[in-house]
């Protein structure tokens, strides 16, 4: 069991990474995206996407989120 940092703003989960082929700490993040394929609707389409970030190797992923 580890302790979580408390001091750091963000989340950080261990995750795996296809590039350093183990699982490490990744820097999780929420962000907005806003998708238009049309100007007229696109305030509709503003999309939550997770971003990842390995901290090993540094790569930054990201996801979307509401493909359930
Ligand atoms: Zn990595």
């Amino acid at each position: 069991m580890s302790a979580m940092a408390a001091t750091s703003p963000r989340q950080t989960m261990a995750e795996w990474c296809p590039t350093c082929e183990a699982e490490t700490d990744h820097e999780v993040s929420i962000e907005l995206r806003t998708e238009s394929t049309k100007a007229e609707n696109a305030r509709y389409s503003r999309e939550p996407y997770r971003i990842t970030r390995c901290l090993r190797c540094d790569e930054r992923r990201s996801q979307r989120m509401n493909n359930a």
